[in-house]
């Protein structure tokens, strides 16, 4: 099963270091916008975890993974900011490690991802457009991903708020976080044009 460095550590959580400069993602998402997104909201997730975690020292032996699949064991009533926070800062991970500055690598899928990609969708383009209907689609705050899942086929999944696929098993492959807060100083209420300019800046993973 799927395991990213950050689903096996442990409190106290820390704000994975940003991989490149706040402005190296310009002009398809602004450097504010970076800042605020990765060094105030995903620093916010990674902060809140802990404090709530503090006051539980039983809980801090439990990776991020666990606290995520297991949450039959977490106190009422904080579960549900357990779950949201450890959610915010999982998703986060994945959502800033897999973009990088559009000049910096390829931005395209290749060998065995774009070949189950063609199978999958038809084409990538066909991917692509309902990749992008189903970002448009989350209602309200949410993701959009394309996950690997635990039976090896390629899905394209919506999770609202800080949901995960974690307890499913699935690796996501591509993660495009349509917050308000992802896009909202530079585009407004367009987030289709967000998401669209969102390629330019995709790493894909080989599998
Ligand atoms: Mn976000």
């Amino acid at each position: 099963m799927y395991r990213s460095d950050i689903l096996l550590s442990k409190y106290p959580f820390k704000l994975p270091p940003l991989q490149y400069p706040y402005d190296s993602l310009e002009p398809y998402i602004d450097e504010e916008t970076v800042y605020y997104h990765h060094d105030k909201h995903f620093a916010g997730y990674v902060n809140n975890l802990n404090s709530v975690l503090k006051q539980y020292p039983r809980l801090q032996v439990y990776t991020l993974f666990d606290l995520l699949t297991r949450p039959i064991g977490l106190p009422y009533p904080e579960r549900e900011m357990i779950l949201r926070n450890a959610g915010g800062v999982y998703n986060h991970d994945e959502y800033f490690s897999k973009l990088a500055p559009a000049k910096s690598v390829n931005h395209a899928p290749g060998g065995r991802l774009l070949e189950m990609i063609n199978n999958t969708f038809g084409s990538f383009d066909s991917f692509r457009q309902n990749f992008e209907k189903a970002a448009k689609d989350v209602f309200g705050s949410g993701w959009a991903m394309l996950c690997l899942t635990r039976q090896g086929s390629l899905r394209i999944v919506k999770l609202r708020n800080q949901d995960t696929v974690v307890k499913d098993g699935a690796r996501p492959i591509v993660v495009f976080d349509v917050w308000e807060h992802g896009y909202y100083l530079k585009y407004k209420n367009d987030r289709a044009s967000y998401i669209s300019n969102l390629w330019n800046l995709v790493v894909f993973p080989s599998l």
